[in-house]
Formats: structure tokens, sequence, C-alpha cells
């Protein structure tokens, strides 16, 4: 029976896997074909082709990190490798806690070290020859270094917590790891601007101007409770802008990257926010938040009802179970289901975009929006017309043409 489930596990790697080439590889062939006019003018002959050269650079190195994550994955699974990562973490420690600790340590060693070409690559190659790349080998190595820290803190805490729960609750563990991890990730949503942001970046409040003025004034048109517009430091790492607001409740900050204020006038940036403004009277970000505690609850419940079971471990080869070996084999079985819940979520995400640029079109004006997210795209050098079924299962947002279709 373990060795049927394990099958079935790797032929959903193997389909996923299969299924994301073939979407990309359709989606490749689309920069052939004639562009619509409204977008026609967008990009030059040269910059066409720039756009179209970045992309094929960024599918042959997906291509060739996906393919070696395969292989690896599949081998591994093969040959018992999460069964001798356990062997190692019980020699060390008879608590479970240490155990899962090692266990997820080794894993995350192991994935730090064969996915760092890979960044090094994308960074100082790939996104380096377009352009893009403002990171220094310094600054990459610091960032680096405070991404292992947080996930070894942040990381560490909630599988020693989770299994600490586990161990002392059994089965009905499920609602307390539930409520643990939700409440962890509504309080990293909640101060995400104060806490998480401020490692990386360095924020300065929007200077009173006019770019000020009108953010302020627009705010207090649609009575959008700001509190702060802070400008941040993106161009330290890259050249692609961005804008967003964070914080629930009554305490809203404003986030626009230095390039976006850079490369757009007063009216585009104050319709992007407009569009974010839209999200929140929309109550799109509250409705998200819900169903991500939603979908946590229905994992949490599956993998309590699943824990115990033996099989949990027999599927990865080992004889005893565990906490940490049942977790990886439950991520393998819900993986299916992530896929569909994926696709949903896309699809939500979709239909909010449209409804936040409605609102700005509704509140502001379609004009300036229309402008701003014609800079983003080609900031981005972004394909204006990707495969339906690319954008089906991918994409967020809809695509810019649909976009602009939507509010002409
Ligand atoms: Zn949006």
């Amino acid at each position: 029976m373990a060795q049927v489930i394990l099958y079935i596990i790797i032929a959903f790697i193997i389909f996923e896997f299969v299924l994301s080439k073939v979407l990309s590889a359709l989606n490749l062939k689309t920069w052939d074909n004639p562009l619509p006019a409204e977008v026609k003018d967008l990009y030059d002959i040269k910059k066409y082709k720039e756009a179209r050269d970045y992309a094929f650079a960024n599918f042959k190195i997906g291509a060739l990190s996906s393919t070696l994550s395969l292989i690896f994955t599949i081998a591994f699974l093969q040959f018992k490798g999460f069964a001798w990562l356990d062997g190692i973490a019980r020699s060390y420690s008879g608590s479970p806690i240490l155990q899962a600790l090692i266990f997820f340590g080794l894993i995350g060693a192991a994935t730090t070290i064969i996915s760092l070409p890979f960044d090094l690559y994308q960074t100082f190659v790939v996104e380096e020859n377009f352009g893009f790349n403002k990171v220094t080998p310094g600054l990459f190595a610091v960032d680096k270094i405070k991404e292992l820290l947080m996930g070894v803190i942040i990381g560490g805490a909630i599988i020693a917590l989770l299994t600490f729960l586990f161990g002392w609750l059994g089965n009905m563990f499920w609602l307390a790891g539930w409520i643990t991890v939700a409440g962890i990730s509504v309080f990293v949503a909640m101060f995400y601007t104060s806490l998480i942001l401020p490692i990386f970046n360095k924020l300065t409040p929007l200077e009173s101007g006019e770019l000020r003025t009108s953010i302020e004034k627009y705010a207090g048109k649609v009575s959008f409770p700001l509190t702060n517009i802070f400008i941040l430091d993106g161009s330290k790492r890259s050249t692609k802008a961005n804008a967003f607001f964070s914080g629930l409740g009554s305490k809203k900050n404003i986030v626009l990257y230095d390039n976006l204020v850079n490369d757009m006038n007063t009216d585009e940036i104050t319709a992007v926010l407009a569009h974010e403004v839209g999200h929140y009277k929309k109550k799109h970000v509250l409705q998200s938040i819900i169903i991500s505690v939603a979908q946590m609850g229905i994992m949490f419940f599956l993998f309590g009802w699943l824990a115990s079971n033996p099989i949990m471990a027999e599927v990865l080869g080992a004889k005893q179970n565990s906490f940490h070996l049942s977790l990886i084999t439950f991520s393998l079985l819900y993986a299916p289901v992530s896929l569909v819940t994926g696709l949903l979520m896309n699809l939500f995400s979709r239909k909010n975009e449209y409804e936040a640029d409605a609102y700005a079109k509704e509140t502001y004006s379609a004009q300036p929006l229309i402008s701003a997210l014609k800079k983003l795209s080609v900031n981005h050098l972004s394909n204006l017309q990707p495969h339906p079924a690319f954008v089906f299962f991918n994409y967020s947002h809809p695509t810019l043409l649909q976009r602009m279709r939507a509010m002409m």
C-alpha cells in the first residue's frame, strides 16, 4: 500500500512538471504573434526583441533548475532519502522536537546550497544582462544571511511549537496548530511594514509636495484611513517598480517603490494608489485573509486525521512514524489539492483586480491607470499577449490588454 501511494505521489510530481513545461512552451510561442493594436506602440522593435530574449532566458534557467529539482526529488523519494535523514536526526537526539528541528534543518540547508547557484545566475547573469539588477555581491550576501536567519528563527519556532502540540495533544493537535499558525500569519500581515520590510529595506516617509498632496486629497475624498506614505528603496536591488499598501484595521500604510516615483507622474501614481484603495474598499484584503485561514483549517484538520497513521512514515521508507515524516508525506499528498486551490485563488485574485481597476476608474480616472500599467509592463519587459492557458494557471492579475479593455 505504502509503495502504491509513493508511486501516485511521484506520478503527480511528474504530471505537474510536464504541465508547467507545456504551459511555458505555449507561452513562449506567443512572442511570435502579431501584437494587438492597443499595445502595438508599447515596445519599439529593439525593446520588443529584448523582452522576448528576457522571456527565453528565464525559460532556460527555469527549465534547468526545475528539471534538476524533479530528478533530485524523485531519486530522494525512491531511495528513501527522508528515512535516511530521519535516522540521522534520531541518532542525535531522543526528543521529537529536536529531531524535527535537525530533520528540517538538514533539508533547509541542502535546499539553500542547491538553489544558491541558480539564485546567483538569475541575479548576476539574467537580471544583470537585461539591465534590471542593482544588487551588489555584498548586498546579495547580506540578504541571503538575513533570509536564512529569519527562516531559522521563524521556521524553527513554528516547527518546534507544532511538534510540541502534536506530542501533547495527539490527533486533536490540529485545532491548536491551526490557531497558532493562523495567528502568526495574521500578525505578520498586520505588521509587515513595521517588522519585516525594515529588515531588508529602508522606508522613508514621502516628503510633502505635489505627490503627497495629490495622494492625501484622494484618500480624503474616498475616506481611506491613511496613516503613512513611505518610499521604499527598491532601486538598490532592481529597476523593477511596484506599489502596495499594508496593514489591517485602522492603520494603513502605503508603500511606493522609489523606481515608481521616478518613472511615473503624480496622476499615474495616484491612479495606482486608487487601485490599491479599491482592494481595501471592496474588502479583498479581508476576504483573502479569511479564505487563507479557512484553507489552513482544512489542511490542519486533514493532517491531524492522518498524522498518526503509520503509513505516513512507510510511504517514505521509514519504520517509525514521527511528526516531521508525516508532515512531509502530507505535503506531498496535498499537492493536487494545492494545485486546485491555487487555481481558484488566481481566479479570485483576477476578479478582484478587475474590481479594483473599476474602483479606480470610478473614483479617480481610468486613463492615468492605463498609462501607469503600460509603463509597468514595459518596465518589467512583460509579455503583452501571454497564452490564455498560461494566464489561467499562473496569473494572479489579468493581462494588460484585458485590463485596458475592461476599463475602456
Ligand atoms: Zn491589484
